[in-house]
């Protein structure tokens, strides 16, 4: 168990707590899952992109899913092959598109039409050939909240089926172009077998349709999106979500991409914050404390729930307490009406779940620094990123007289 009192003395707080160790054994049953076939787990970069957890990663040996060069840059610092680093995202630079291209990664997820014949002119001018997968949009609802659900016509991510054949065509008749893979990504926090498998199924019949006129892929991206318990979900198990892909592949010899992000990551975070206050107001019980909707976005954003443990010898009856921050926004909150008993100054509230879309999605809004990070692995803790001080936030800044 994590001594959060002691880490949160030793670190101050707000801060961020990664157990290593729980990422292990996510990583080994996924893996595990899909041993029937080659695979490659391609760690979603985004999901927590410090340098120590990507590097973790890289030593239980996974590859990247990364969706900007500056998270390929990370991938390559922590020391992942070239050859398991993918690059998507729906708006590439042309430099990033080049320097992935130089770089020789695995592939680029191609997402438009458009972005296809951006990479084949820069492959040109580099005189290389660049090896692609498309992101197919299979229109299923992947019935999670909306600003996570990436697969429907509606949805800025992919292309079309029909488009999408077209796009291989032009893109095996090119010099400059190797299409080597097809990807597809629903959406995220997923906890619906059923819309991945009608997936796997409409995009494996496009890579069927595509062996008929000699354009043969060799790997089939899943994407990510597997959820994870916050609450009182249930989530689908990972051998179960591997056997149903598989069957979708029969008669097909291709290597299976998987992107996680959120089912390595989530459930190994934690973020501890300190009491500043109890408030009432007529209406309402208010506990203020020192993290903030810049340090974790996710309640504000998603009006997602994060289990909340109470650190403290407080021994009164729990009552409803919206727990907020000291930012200036209504939304800056962590959770509403959550039960927890009197608290007192420098109690401690440890949020849960908090390793996926958590510091990264931070800010310095109200000139705040972001909080330190701490990584626990075989009982041992160690900062893995320094808190942001004043000087950091001003350091970039110039005067314009
Ligand atoms: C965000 C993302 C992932 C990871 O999603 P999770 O829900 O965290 O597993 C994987 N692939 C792509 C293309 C993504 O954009």
């Amino acid at each position: 168990m994590i001594n959060f009192k002691k880490l949160a003395n030793e670190y101050k707080t707000p801060l961020y707590i990664y157990d290593l160790d729980y990422m292990t054994k996510q990583y080994e049953e996924l893996k595990e899952a899909f041993k029937g076939r080659k695979s490659i787990m391609a760690y979603a970069v985004k999901s927590n992109s410090n340098l120590s957890v990507v590097k973790h990663f890289s030593n239980l040996g996974s590859g990247a899913d990364c969706v900007s060069i500056g998270e390929v840059r990370r991938a390559f610092l922590a020391g992942i092959p070239a050859y398991k680093i993918i690059f998507s995202g729906v708006g590439k630079s042309d430099y990033e598109i080049r320097e992935a291209i130089e770089k020789d990664i695995l592939y680029i997820n191609v997402e438009s039409e458009a972005e296809l014949s951006r990479v084949e002119l820069i492959a040109k001018e580099l005189n290389k050939i660049s090896r692609i997968s498309i992101r197919v949009n299979p229109n299923i609802d992947p019935q999670t909240h909306p600003y996570i659900s990436t697969g429907l016509h509606d949805n800025k991510f992919g292309v079309e089926i029909d488009i999408a054949k077209r796009m291989y065509i032009k893109a095996n008749n090119s010099e400059n172009l190797d299409p080597v893979g097809i990807h597809f990504h629903i959406g995220s926090q997923l906890t619906e077998l059923k819309p991945i498998y009608e997936s796997a199924e409409i995009v494996s019949d496009l890579v069927r349709s595509l062996e008929t006129i000699k354009i043969e892929l060799k790997f089939f991206d899943i994407g990510g999106g597997l959820g994870v318990k916050y609450d009182e979900e249930v989530t689908i198990n990972p051998y179960d979500y591997a056997q149903a892909i598989l069957g979708t592949l029969k008669g097909l010899d291709l290597t299976i991409i998987c992107e996680p992000g959120r089912f390595l990551t989530a459930n190994a975070g934690y973020f501890v914050t300190k009491v500043l206050y109890e408030k009432q107001n007529a209406a309402k019980r208010f506990v203020v404390v020192d993290g903030a909707m810049n340090d974790l976005l996710r309640p504000s954003l998603y009006s997602a729930y994060h289990k909340i443990q109470a650190v403290t010898d407080s021994t009164s009856d729990k009552t409803n307490a919206d727990i907020v921050g000291p930012v200036c926004e209504s939304g800056d909150f962590f959770a509403k009406d959550y039960p927890l008993p009197a608290l007192k100054h420098n109690d401690l509230l440890v949020v849960h779940s908090v390793g996926a879309y958590g510091f990264g999605m931070g800010s310095n809004y109200n000139t705040r620094g972001r909080s330190a990070e701490v990584a626990v692995k075989d009982g041992e803790s160690r900062l893995i990123r320094k808190r942001e001080t004043f000087d950091d936030l001003v350091a970039l800044e110039l005067e314009f007289l």
